[in-house]
């Protein structure tokens, strides 16, 4: 195997079961490697650390898969890994009566750079890394043996992929292709997934709890489900009994589906608005109409790529909030989220409370909600925190 020597003092994050190592820390890499081989890595002194994968191309040269020096990944590893993700969403909370939910997370599962969704029979494959791409046929056949889906459909085209030095691959890896339209069940509500198209990997599974938590501030409710892509929350808010649900989002194709989920689950047309729009714009738009609402939510795409771009990301977020904060009635609720990593949970909560100041409304937080417990972050990596949210009650 090939070995890559780091430089003097930058053991240290591996000490502490960092699973990344940065182009930086290596002093010399002994052998050939192609992006996504096996590597061993060693301290300046010779000592075996570690074994992992490789990828010169990437910032992150190194994702660890093994802290035993002497362990080779093979099959059996790869399986073992796998297996365990799949036997640690078993004793989940909240999974009942729901059949979409994140079965691998990347490195939170001992996984670097395999993210792995089911979608009632199928699942959806995303490979982030040259590690993940090289082992990819190893990996569905090992899910096929494992959990017999109908089939595994690969959406390897996320916004990380560049950055490795990969571009998009798309399309069945193993067993049948999909149907246009999955159905799945979340919590009893029922959904249409669009796996081939649909935003990540079909539906943002990370926001099921949530979706939960806030349905239960909407029974008798004006909602305004913002950002509201194929209308999940609106279908909870609907379901828990709002008066009238708003489903705002720019894209009018989402927006269809928000009106299908919405029937689907019994929520009647004359309850629901649907708005084709920019966020921004709209809410503006809300303002000078005086309309008001009992419960907004914001759930807006990632603002922040980089840590470079947290500074504009903060002021698109702070804005948002304070246009809805404008239109939340007296004692209403505004459930607001980021899923931008680099936007942490004290940050967010600095920005709306600038906002909360410019729009001379008092607010308080009630619940800080996170990303589903199927999406975990281990402590040994916290980079896996990326959504976290603020249910508040806005005087
Ligand atoms: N809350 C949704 C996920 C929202 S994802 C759920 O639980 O399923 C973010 C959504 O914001 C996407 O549907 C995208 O189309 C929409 N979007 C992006 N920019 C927008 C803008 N400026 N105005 C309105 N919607 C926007």
């Amino acid at each position: 195997m090939t070995t890559v020597h780091l430089k003097k003092g930058r053991e240290r994050a591996l000490e502490n079961r960092h699973p990344w190592i940065f182009g930086g820390a290596i002093a010399r890499v002994e052998g050939q490697a192609q992006p996504g081989d096996l590597v061993r890595i060693v301290d300046s002194a010779g000592r075996r650390l570690a074994v992992g994968y490789y990828n010169p191309h990437s910032q992150i040269a190194v994702r660890i898969l093994t802290w035993d020096p002497d362990e080779t990944p093979d099959e059996a590893f790869w399986r073992g890994r796998l297996d365990a993700a799949i036997a640690r969403r078993a004793s989940l909370p909240g999974l009942d009566d729901t059949t979409a939910y994140r079965l691998v997370h990347a490195e939170s599962d001992g996984l670097p750079g395999l993210i792995v969704d089911r979608y009632s029979d199928w699942l959806v494959f995303q490979s982030l890394t040259a590690g993940i791409e090289q082992r990819k046929e190893l990996l569905a056949h090992l899910l096929m043996e494992l959990l017999a889906p109908q089939g595994i459909y690969e959406r390897s085209d996320a916004d990380v992929r560049p950055r490795e030095g990969l571009t998009d691959a798309v399309g069945p890896l193993a067993g049948e292709m999909p149907p246009p339209q999955v159905a799945i069940t979340e919590h009893g509500r029922r959904f249409l997934v669009d796996v081939l198209h649909g935003h990540k990997t079909g539906f943002y599974l990370d926001q099921r709890e949530n979706r939960h938590s806030v349905a239960r501030y909407c029974a008798g409710a004006e909602v305004l489900n913002a950002f509201g892509y194929t209308g999940a929350f609106g279908v909870y808010a609907g379901t828990a009994g709002a008066q009238r649900i708003t489903n705002l989002d720019s894209s009018a194709e989402a927006l269809a589906a928000a009106k299908e989920h919405m029937a689907l689950n019994g929520i009647a047309p004359e309850r629901v608005e649907t708005v084709t729009g920019d966020a921004f714009r709209v809410l503006r738009t809300m303002r000078d109409q005086v309309r008001r609402f009992d419960v907004i939510i914001l759930d807006p795409p990632k603002f922040a790529f980089s840590r470079a771009q947290v500074p504009s990301a903060s002021r698109g977020y702070k804005d948002i909030n304070l246009q809805a904060l404008h239109l939340v009635r007296p004692g209403g609720i505004l459930a607001t989220f980021s899923c931008s990593g680099s936007v942490d949970e004290s940050l967010f909560q600095k920005i709306l409370f600038g906002a909360s100041l410019d729009a001379g409304r008092e607010v308080r937080i009630l619940e800080r909600l996170g990303q589903s417990a199927d999406h975990p972050v281990s402590l040994f990596f916290p980079e896996g925190t990326y959504l976290k949210g603020f249910v508040c009650q806005v005087e």
